[in-house]
């Protein structure tokens, strides 16, 4: 088992020597046995929220208290300590009636998701565990603690939080708890966006996340009802070997665990059901498909209340999804400028993944030209490749200074930029003011703009 950190046994010594008894809970008990490091530790203890406040003074914060929820922020690290508590009655599939708080650890643990979440460890060391939540973390299995079915009666987000524990952690499903799953489904209907969201990026996130998406797309289609028209959509197309869903749940895996191109690959196919179309040969085609899934994200992002940057990143993916371009130098320094570096880094590795969901023929063939220009890229990048006018040798004032005004002077950086990244024009303040003075005296930008 991991060690436990310092700044972690000296909040639990504290709560100790005040003669209570805390314990970790969640999921650093999970990790710890599983001998990963926990990214956060959970505490439960039979102190009151009030009592754990003043225990800590300044560094306890009343951040959930409803829950009898405090944090604790020991050596920087935001601890969250919640009084032992069994959950009342539930009234709308997602919020519990009423919290009562318990002296018996068993008891708060009867409320949590899954066995492997529902194990304490005490501050002695030793293993609280009524629902073997051991033996299923041996056997790598999730399983509802009780009854399955009444657990997401409860709080229906839970069945989404197993297919992300799922996707995280590459466990299976027990039976009964992913039948019960399958039954109830729908009721995520009723879960706040926010809690969908949440749970949707870290399940997209997950090294296993194309095993769960294959197994699972009518569980995850009732919050994302849009994936379904994907699933068993034949492609008719002697590039795919897969069905619409199995060719986007590969490319999802195939790419880095970034939300950014985790979800630009699970949407980069949406439209494509809406959208084939025969030859006289029979083959199945798709024009216009990526604008049409664009347009179906928008509306996924916009219901799921997406960051803004999160949004603005997908959007940009998508925009330039299908650019073709030769791995040449002068090429893909020419989409760096129109694109950013970022995207276009970005694009390369998306256009990798679609490429290795396809069918298996030819697949050395097709990934070649975007190897080749991912080595180019990576050397442009290594350079300081200049992308955006900020980043030329000459400034906007100097421009000016040859007599340029108003908006030529836009026009003038962005000519520039487009010829240096051409490789025509070298960086260099004299080389970019000679040229700049030689469209001035050709009368550049005197017709079309003020
Ligand atoms: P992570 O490593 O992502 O933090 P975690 O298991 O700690 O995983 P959290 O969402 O932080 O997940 O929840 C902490 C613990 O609280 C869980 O391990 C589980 O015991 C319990 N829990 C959280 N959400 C629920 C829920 N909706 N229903 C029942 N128990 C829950
Ligand atoms: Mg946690």
């Amino acid at each position: 088992m991991q060690t436990i950190p310092e700044y972690v046994k000296c909040v639990q010594q504290t709560l100790a020597d005040a003669g209570f008894t805390p314990y970790l809970v969640g999921g650093c008990v999970r990790d710890l046995l599983r001998g990963v490091e926990p990214s956060d530790y959970d505490m439960t203890s039979d102190a009151l929220p009030e009592e754990v406040l003043h225990l800590f003074g300044e560094d306890a914060h009343p951040t959930g208290l409803k829950h009898g929820t405090v944090t604790v922020v020991s050596g920087r690290h935001p601890i969250e300590i919640t009084t032992m508590r069994r959950d009342g009655a539930y009234r709308d599939n997602r919020h519990p009636e009423n919290v009562v708080f318990t002296d018996r650890i068993e008891e708060d643990l009867s409320r949590r998701d899954f066995t492997v979440n529902a194990i304490a460890l005490s501050h002695a060391g030793e293993i609280v565990d009524p629902f073997r939540g051991q033996e299923d973390l041996r056997l790598g299995v999730l399983r509802c603690v009780g009854d399955a079915e009444t657990r997401f009666e409860e709080d229906a987000l839970r069945m989404l939080r197993l297919l992300r524990f799922a996707a995280v952690l590459g466990f299976s499903i027990e039976e009964e708890t992913l039948c019960a799953a399958r039954k109830l489904r729908d009721l995520m209907g009723t879960v706040a966006h926010e809690r969908v969201y949440a749970e949707l990026n870290k399940l997209l996130c997950g090294e296993h996340v194309q095993r769960v998406l294959l197994d699972c797309p009518d569980i995850l289609g009732a919050v994302l009802p849009e994936i379904l028209p994907s699933v068993g959509f034949e492609q008719h197309n002697f590039h795919h070997c897969y069905d619409v869903w199995g060719h986007t749940c590969r490319a999802v895996g195939a790419v880095p665990p970034k939300r950014e191109l985790r979800w630009t690959m699970l949407f980069h196919d949406l439209g494509k059901p809406q959208c084939l179309t025969f030859d006289e040969k029979g083959i199945g085609h798709f024009y216009g498909h990526t604008a049409i899934s664009a347009r179906i994200a928008e509306g996924i992002m916009e219901r799921l209340h997406f960051e803004k940057s999160l949004r603005e990143q997908v959007c940009a993916q998508l925009a330039c999804f299908d650019d073709l371009f030769p791995p040449e130098r002068a090429a893909i320094h020419k989409e760096m400028v129109r694109h950013g570096r970022e995207v276009v880094g970005n694009l390369l590795l998306t256009k990798r993944a679609d490429n290795a969901a396809k069918a298996p023929e030819g697949l050395a063939r097709a990934q070649k030209p975007w190897l080749e220009a991912q080595a180019i890229f990576d050397l442009l990048v290594a350079e300081h490749a200049c992308c955006t006018v900020s980043e030329l040798a000459l400034s906007g004032d100097e421009v000016k200074q040859i007599g340029f005004t108003g908006k030529q002077i836009g026009a003038v950086l962005r000519k520039l930029l487009f010829e240096v990244a051409d490789g025509k024009l070298p960086n260099t303040k004299e080389a970019l003011f000679r040229r700049a003075e030689r469209l001035w005296r050709s009368g550049y930008g005197s017709h079309t703009m003020e």
